[in-house]
């Protein structure tokens, strides 16, 4: 899979991650490892049995959407 980001630019760079949010392929430059809280309905278990935040993968858009406001 290519990065979708770098492929917009008209570059062809292999991804190394996938973004948990919208599922594109993103290369080391466009993805972001954060600690996200777990997301509503989002995974399997209760997110209040959850003592620490899990690291998760994002594109650089869907972080920012996530950490506005
Ligand atoms: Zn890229
Ligand atoms: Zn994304």
């Amino acid at each position: 899979m290519r990065c979708y980001l770098c492929a917009i630019e008209g570059k062809t760079t292999e991804a190394v991650a996938i973004c948990i949010v919208c599922g594109m392929g993103v290369c080391m430059d466009h993805l972001v490892r954060d600690e996200i809280e777990v997301w509503e309905g989002g995974y399997p278990f209760p997110s209040k049995k959850l003592k620490r935040k899990l690291p998760r993968i994002l594109c650089k858009p869907c972080y920012a959407v996530y950490h506005e406001g």
